[in-house]
């Protein structure tokens, strides 16, 4: 690597945030390293999150449905079998395909990669113990962290990643695991506990917490589940962990209500430690510079990204706002166009968030608690999938379409979908979300027939007037 010479801009860390704020700005035509310690680029959702999460929900979505859903179709065959090392052999040809894409990416685009950890100096200067074993310093006018978030521990409670695992074990057991809990019923902890389910596992999930995904629309969640409930997973909420015991062959969970209580014992062959993520400033040396972070450890910026410390920015999941892949991304490409004199923005309060296990639930804009907190006079439209008929077509008709209005403009203030595909259907929402749409402007548009996305048509119609097929 020429690390020595100068840049105009260091990225440190690969992940979503920081190798699309690096390939940014080699085409805005600044001068661009970016520095990452993990061997290979696409950080956290990558290697170990969105894209092997994925994966794997799609190979046991296939199993569960050529189980169970198949002969219902007329489709028959004598045995269904999980072949768990190929499963797991797809996700990671998935992932190293995707990783080796961005390396590409890198020499398209001209972006000086050097693989190692690396740690202020100064503010313009950053030192990199790099893989190989060496040392370089790499300068830059402007720095951007974008060193991402890990897995947040529960004390008392030390993750092997073999029996206690955390979500990147959860992605590489060698065994189904017969019992399967999983702390935590975050949005990582429902899909992870969905994949193993479908492949066998009884999984019980424990949350401290009265709800399961605690941003979602109360009332979706309610549905979502419900859904999942059906899908055998089991709920034991407002339960705190208290202690773990790994002494034995089977792992010994030790739980009492949130609010103190009795006290019971669970057994697994896995737990799944699910309860977070935290900012991952380990070794960086921002005490040194002098950066800002708030309690949390997050990295305290202002809205052009920018830290206190004139040059240093920071972007992703270090910084406050949703930890999630694609904000991520958006802030890089911000973040950049700022240093490069020019104009950016991402919008918290517009980013779409997916659960995606199955059915999948997406949402964008405001849940109904929140335009009720707000105080302001809105509508509900809904429309159940039940009488959607490309979902009746195809048997796979659980779920909703909830819009929420402003009462007086009809402006659109939150959509909430739950359906097999809803991650994808949430996008029209997202996009006159965006343009201030009224749920009018969504009724009034052609959409095809039959498709998923007719319900969304139809939910938008229920907001200010009737729907025409419920
Ligand atoms: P990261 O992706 O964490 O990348 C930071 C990178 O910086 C890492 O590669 C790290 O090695 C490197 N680094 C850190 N410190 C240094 C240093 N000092 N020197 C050099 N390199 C350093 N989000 C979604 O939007 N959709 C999903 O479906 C989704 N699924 C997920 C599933 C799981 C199981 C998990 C764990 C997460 C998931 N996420 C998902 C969240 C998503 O992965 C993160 O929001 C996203 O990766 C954040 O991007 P980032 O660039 O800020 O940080």
């Amino acid at each position: 690597a020429s690390g020595f010479e100068e840049n105009d801009v260091v990225v440190i860390g690969g992940g979503p945030g920081g190798y699309v704020a690096a390939i940014k700005a080699a085409q805005l035509g600044l001068k661009t390293t970016c520095i990452e310690k993990r061997g290979t680029l696409g950080g956290t959702c990558l290697n170990v999150g969105c894209i092997p999460s994925k994966a794997l929900l799609h190979s046991s979505h296939m199993y569960h449905e050529a189980k169970h859903s198949f002969p219902g179709h007329g489709v028959k065959f004598s045995s269904v079998e999980v072949d768990l090392p190929a499963m797991m052999a797809q996700k990671d040809k998935a992932v190293s395909g995707l990783t080796r894409g961005i390396e590409g990416l890198f020499k398209k685009n001209k972006v000086n990669y050097v693989k190692g950890y690396g740690k202020f100096i100064s503010p313009s200067e950053v030192s990199v113990d790099t893989i190989e074993g060496g040392n370089t310093v790499v300068k830059g006018k402007h720095v951007i962290v974008a060193t991402g978030s890990d897995v947040k521990s529960l004390p008392g409670i030390t993750i092997d990643e073999k029996r206690i695992v955390s979500s990147t074990g959860a992605l590489a057991l060698s065994e189904i695991p017969k019992k399967l809990i999983v702390i935590g019923a975050g949005y990582i902890g429902l899909e992870m506990g969905s994949v193993w389910g479908r492949l066998g596992s009884e999984v019980t999930v424990v949350e401290f917490a009265p709800d399961i995904v605690p941003s979602m629309d109360g009332e979706i969640r309610k549905q979502f589940q419900r859904s999942l409930e059906k899908q055998k997973m089991k709920f034991m909420l407002k339960t705190k962990v208290v202690g773990v015991d790994t002494s034995g062959d089977i792992v010994k969970l030790t739980v009492e209500p949130a609010s103190g209580g009795e006290q019971k014992t669970l057994e697994a062959d896995v737990v799944l430690v699910s309860a977070g993520r935290t900012p991952f400033t380990a070794g960086l040396g921002l005490d040194k510079i002098g950066v800002e972070t708030d309690k949390a450890g997050r990295i305290l910026v202002n809205e052009r990204f920018a830290t206190n410390v004139p040059g240093v920015y920071a972007i992703g999941d270090v910084i406050p706002g949703p930890m999630l892949a694609h904000k991520a991304e958006e802030d890089g490409v911000a973040c950049v166009e700022f240093i490069a004199g020019k104009h950016g923005h991402v919008d918290y309060d517009k980013v779409p968030g997916v659960v995606y296990t199955h059915p999948e639930v997406a949402s964008v804009g405001k849940t109904e608690e929140q335009v009720k907190a707000l105080g302001v006079d809105y509508r509900v439209g809904k429309f159940p999938f039940l009488a959607n008929s490309r979902a009746k077509a195809i048997d796979d008709a659980e779920g909703i379409v909830k819009i929420l209005a402003d009462k007086e403009t009809d402006k659109i203030l939150g959509v909430h979908i739950m359906a097999p595909n809803a991650g994808e259907l949430i996008h029209e929402a997202v996009l006159a979300i965006n343009y201030d749409a009224a749920s009018e402007d969504i009724a009034r548009i052609c959409h095809a027939h039959p498709t998923m996305s007719e319900a969304l048509k139809e939910a938008a119609m229920a907001t200010y007037d009737k729907p025409i097929h419920v």
